[in-house]
């Protein structure tokens, strides 16, 4: 019997683009066979290189990773971008940008564009990413971009798929430095202080070189500033080399056996949970018995470990 699965993914590897999109919407909704599907692109993927650009809404992300398409394609290089929207469930607007861009560059076989939107599940977001980020991978991209606006948990997760990590700022966004301390400043490789056109740029540059001054040093890089004009291309060049850079430091210093087995690890938990974790609570939530242990955690009937153990060991009594 022919083995559907094995041919979609072939073709896949062969560089068809329509057996990529159809895989690509199978993992994300992780309908039927959507296992299979990555089990037997796994093996081909693991050599792209991932540049994950993020930062708040506005900053000039989508415009940016744009430029960064270009100067990869300069290169002659196949490019894969996933963006990332955990806002909007049914992808209103990272569809909309999506469109967009499809249409410009809807000519280039070597760019594969493709929009992701969280699903209800725990942690459907996180597996869909690395799910098609592995797909584009064994479809051939040397590169891809992961673009996300890097504020919910599950998106800085997903920023560990990334090799180098984009931390994109703008002057006067309300997005200021201080703010950005929460979360994504720490796991920023290179940093790019858009919209330099306008007012208060070099300030918001400033305070990102302080701020780097006063994380503690032990890593062997420091993360370059760059200022950029994402909707006239100035700063891009300058943008692509740091990021080209830094890509060099990571395969020399061995950080790429180091981050090779961080993914790995990540998508095998991701597995675990979605195995395990993931089916005791929507049992639990048949039975009712979620709801129950739930309320009485809440009125200190219960404490959470309590809680858990009654969960576990419902599930001898299937
Ligand atoms: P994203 O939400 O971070 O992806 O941001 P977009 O790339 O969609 O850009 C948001 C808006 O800022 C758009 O209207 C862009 O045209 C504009 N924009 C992007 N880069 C620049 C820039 O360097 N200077 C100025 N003035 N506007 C920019």
């Amino acid at each position: 019997m022919m083995n559907t699965t094995e041919e979609l993914v072939n073709r896949i590897l062969d560089g068809d683009r329509l057996a990529l999109a159809r895989a690509i919407t199978v993992v994300e909704n992780e309908s039927p066979g959507h296992r299979e599907i990555v089990k037997a692109a796994y093996r081909h993927s693991g050599r792209a290189y991932v540049v994950g650009v993020t930062g708040s809404p506005g900053t000039g992300k989508s415009t940016l990773t744009d430029g960064l398409i270009d100067a990869a394609r300069n290169e002659g290089k196949k490019v894969g971008v996933i963006a990332v929207d955990p806002t909007s469930p049914f992808t209103g607007g990272a569809i909309l940008g999506d469109r967009i861009r499809m249409q410009t560059r809807s000519i280039d076989p070597d760019v594969f564009i493709r929009s992701l939107a969280t699903r209800g599940h725990l942690g459907g977001l996180s597996r869909a990413t690395g799910a098609t980020l592995h797909l584009l991978d064994a479809f051939g991209c040397d590169v891809i971009f992961i673009e996300t606006v890097g504020t919910g948990q599950s998106e800085v997760e997903i920023m560990r798929y990334a090799h180098t990590v984009v931390v994109v700022a703008a002057p006067g966004m309300g997005d200021d430095v201080q703010a950005m301390k929460a979360g994504i400043m720490e796991i920023g490789d290179v940093f790019a202080v858009n919209k330099a056109d306008r007012e208060g740029a070099g300030r918001t540059a400033l305070e990102i070189e302080y701020m780097l001054d006063m994380s503690p040093p032990g890593r062997g890089w420091r993360p370059p500033v760059v200022k950029t004009v994402a909707v006239s291309g100035e700063g891009i060049a300058l943008l692509a080399s740091k990021i080209s850079e830094h890509a060099a430091y990571v395969r020399q210093s061995g950080e790429m056996q180091k981050h090779a087995l961080q993914a790995s690890e990540f998508d095998v938990s991701e597995v675990l949970a979605q195995a395990v974790v993931e089916p005791l609570i929507e049992k639990s939530k048949a039975r009712g018995l979620w709801d129950d242990v739930i309320s009485k955690v809440a009125s200190r009937e219960l404490d959470p470990y309590t809680a858990v153990d009654i969960l576990i060991e419902s599930r001898k009594t299937e």
